[in-house]
């Protein structure tokens, strides 16, 4: 990790950008493999950072123009040795992890059909949705969508979630592998336009129907690299890094302050779940059994002190003496009071 962030402290990976500060932590998962949670700060040659989305027209110009030389979710097709790494390493397969949380989707037989729902008819697929949203949308070009307005009218909201709802059972049908062992090569190989009419919207009416899949509680706004129907189980990365760094990746330009907040929270500084169900077991126990907070105390510091799931990979790193944690920006508490009070 030392030797590639090294590597994008220097200019010419991030196009003139380079990272000028970075924090990062390792994590495993139950029986994984280490990965890394990371926040990078660039500056360009000047010295001055990206730009950031404030809602105008202006800067949402700039944030598009920066994510588009930075950020990619597409296969390039004119580099067949990056390819082979972007098919290897970006394409998303979904696993046991893509189901957490999520609820299961069943697509009618008469959906999914595109602009044929309701006339054609195919068999009833049960599938779990992805909590990492795989398949991604296909979009002409890379775009910030808002969330709906609070104050629009309902009826204009149920339009574009019947709009999206037909959409995403399209791309979910065309998508389907379970009864296929090939991916269905009509459907990747669309253009844009030939997807906008299978599914049987006009564009206008598309980008409508994202702004409903934008959760309008979080930060308010997204972003949707631009992506061809081929690639919509590919995950964002960026070219350069994926020649140096051989790994998967996922690359999110942080559009606000919430979000960055809500991906601190969410990933930085996860907890770690197997140990906090221990120590509810615990607290469910202790007034089963009318245990004083004494002994109560003595079971959650034993549970702490002794109780963590660890992947062999995990001892091994621990072993090794290496770091969990790197940050180019520390802190230090400095004793201000009076050493007799
Ligand atoms: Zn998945």
């Amino acid at each position: 990790m030392k030797i590639l962030y090294k590597a994008l402290s220097k200019r010419g990976i991030l196009d003139d950008y380079y990272v000028s500060d970075h924090f990062y932590r390792i994590e495993f998962q139950q029986r994984g493999a280490p990965h890394v949670h990371s926040l990078l700060w660039l500056k360009d040659q000047e010295g001055n950072s990206p730009p950031s989305y404030d809602g105008s027209t202006e800067s949402r110009d700039e944030c598009i123009q920066f994510i588009d030389k930075v950020i990619s979710g597409k296969l390039q097709q004119n580099d067949s040795d990056l390819d082979e790494n972007v098919r290897f390493f970006q394409s998303h397969a979904h696993t046991f992890t893509c189901r957490k949380k999520c609820n299961k989707i069943i697509i009618k037989p008469d959906e999914g059909h595109g602009k044929y729902d309701g006339v054609n008819r195919g068999p009833q697929l049960t599938m779990n949705s992805c909590r990492f949203k795989f398949p991604k949308f296909p979009v002409r070009k890379t775009t910030i969508v808002d969330a709906p307005d609070s104050m629009m009218s309902n009826d204009i909201k149920k339009c574009w979630k019947d709009n999206y709802l037909k959409i995403r059972r399209f791309i979910l049908r065309q998508t389907y592998c379970e009864h296929r062992s090939e991916p269905n090569e009509d459907f990747l190989n669309l253009t844009f336009d030939e997807f906008l009419d299978a599914v049987g919207v006009s564009e206008e009416e598309y980008m409508n129907a994202l702004r409903m899949s934008v959760a309008a509680n979080r930060s308010g706004c997204e972003v949707f690299l631009k992506r061809d129907c081929r690639d919509v189980f590919i995950n964002n990365y960026n070219p350069n890094v994926l020649k140096v760094h051989q790994a998967n990746m996922d690359l999110s330009f942080i559009l606000n302050e919430y979000a960055c907040v809500a991906y601190i929270l969410g990933y930085l500084t996860k907890n770690e779940s197997g140990l906090s169900r221990l120590l509810h077991q615990i607290e469910v126990e202790s007034a089963k059994y009318g245990r004083s907070t004494d002994e109560k105390m003595k079971l959650f510091s034993r549970a702490l002190d002794n109780s963590r799931e660890v992947s062999r990979p995990e001892v091994v790193y621990r072993m090794l003496g290496l770091h969990f944690c790197s940050s180019t920006r520390t802190h230090a508490f400095v004793q201000t009071g009076h050493p007799h009070k």
